[in-house]
């Protein structure tokens, strides 16, 4: 079993990827962090002419961007019936089109830019763990219609085997709006984009210190010094002290996977008969769906660390697999590997400006468009375009406790573990 991601395995990093060999020495806008977040910025930048170097501390793509389970869905991480409690209808279904307008930029990078990422929207099946939490699919299905006018289709346990080639769960609710990709095809893709409009790529430069000057912005780089006007910090779960005060808005938690090897064409047909992407409904979510080779990829965690053993992690991950799909028992797993992403402490997005350096970060696991958005979204804030966004105009929590390491989380992990169980 290989402890590295799939996705790379499956699609390296091309080796005619346009790195740049040696740092400018002065650029526009610096952007810190080459994965979804970064590049989308540095296209949107780039194709409206403005410089940019994407400073990428290991190589494109090398973070959660290539390790994701490449599943799309509406709303956002901290849930819409949330949002709209805490942030009032008027933000509430501003946060929900931004939702749906994210997965139209995906559509764009398909239609427009000529990416091939294998994106497949056959809906997203959200799946009861427990009878309680069928309850409230159900309550959930009829405040969507009421609030948002967006029908989810409720499926009991009874009709679940139309769905899924499994009957451990207590029925499902299907959204549309669901869809899996190939994350690593898309996160090259978008490099070479974005290298297309002009973007000087640097792999291996990692930033180490940051200077304010009167007229922009020194960075201290693993490949030297470089001059920018505008910062962007596009670092998500691998997010460090760079910049204590942006550091602290964020935290970074470990998400596990592991893939089979390709499954029959009967056995792909059972398990996902109509294309559907999963996830079950615990506080410790799994995540799973077909691979466009016809592996079941099945991601998780029951523990917030970003250093469990990986050999261990694939065993709790195969035993949660065959409990759900006892057809899969003697199928081998061929990789298990891990990515940090950054979670907020009220699970939205955050993205904002500090000190003059603009960031984005913190999307929780709906990370792969909302980084693709939030990344626009940085660009036009600075070239203009916008004046504001909803992410930036809430309040966003930080708490005094945190400002370097997240040494609350194991307090954390026994808090949603209970709420697992009561639920
Ligand atoms: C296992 C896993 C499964 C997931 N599944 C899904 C999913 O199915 N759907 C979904 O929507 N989201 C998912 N996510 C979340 C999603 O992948 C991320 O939110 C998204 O990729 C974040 O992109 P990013 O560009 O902000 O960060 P990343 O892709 O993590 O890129 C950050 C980069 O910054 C670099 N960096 C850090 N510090 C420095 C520095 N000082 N100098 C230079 N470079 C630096 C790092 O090397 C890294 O490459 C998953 C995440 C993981 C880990």
């Amino acid at each position: 079993m290989k402890t590295t991601p799939f996705w790379t395995d499956d699609y390296p990093r091309p080796s005619d990827l346009p790195v740049a060999a040696e740092l400018p020495t002065e650029t526009d806008v610096a952007i810190i962090g080459g994965g979804y977040t970064g590049l989308s910025a540095a296209r949107t930048l780039a194709k409206g002419g403005t410089n940019v170097v994407v400073l990428e501390r290991e190589t494109i793509g090398w973070g959660a961007s290539s390790r994701n389970a490449g599943i799309t869905s509406s709303g956002l991480k901290a849930g819409m019936t949330t949002i709209f409690k805490r942030y009032g209808k008027e933000y509430g279904l501003k946060f929900w089109q931004a939702s749906l307008d994210m997965l139209e930029l995906i559509k764009e990078l398909d239609n427009e830019e000529g990416i091939d990422f294998e994106w497949r929207q056959s809906g997203d099946l959200g799946l009861a763990f427990k009878a309680s939490h069928f309850d409230n699919m159900i309550i959930k299905a009829k405040w969507y219609k009421d609030n948002l006018g967006e029908e989810v289709e409720i499926v009991p346990r009874s009709k679940l085997r139309d769905e899924i080639g499994s009957d451990f769960f207590h029925g499902g609710a299907i959204d549309k709006h669901g869809a899996g990709l190939h994350p690593a095809k898309l996160v090259f893709g978008l490099a070479e984009v974005a290298a297309r409009y002009g973007t000087i790529l640097c792999e291996e430069a990692g930033v180490f210190t940051i200077e304010k000057g009167a007229h922009g912005f020194t960075l201290h780089t693993a490949k030297g010094v470089l001059k920018a006007k505008e910062i962007i910090i596009a670092t998500n779960g691998y997010t460090d002290q760079l910049v204590p005060k942006i550091n602290s808005k964020t935290f970074p938690v470990g998400s596990y996977s592991i893939v089979t090897e390709p499954l029959s064409e009967e056995l792909q047909n059972e398990i996902s008969p109509k294309g559907h992407v999963f996830y079950d409904s615990k506080w410790f979510l799994n995540y799973f769906r077909l691979t466009p080779d016809g592996r079941l990829l099945w991601g998780g965690r029951n523990n917030l660390s970003t250093t469990l053993d990986l050999q261990e992690s694939a065993n709790t991950l195969r035993v949660e697999m065959v409990r759900a799909f006892p057809q899969l028992v003697d199928t081998p797993i061929t990789h298990t590997w891990t990515g940090q992403l950054g979670l907020t402490f009220d699970l939205m997005p955050n993205i904002g400006v500090e000190d003059g350096i603009h960031y984005a970060f913190g999307y929780g696991g709906h990370g792969l468009h909302t980084a693709l958005y939030l990344g626009r979204e940085i660009a036009w804030l600075i070239t203009g375009k916008i004046e504001s966004s909803p992410f930036m105009e809430i309040p966003h929590q930080t708490y005094f406790f945190y400002w370097d390491k997240p040494w609350f989380l194991p307090y954390a992990v026994a808090y949603y573990r209970i709420r697992d169980w009561i639920s």
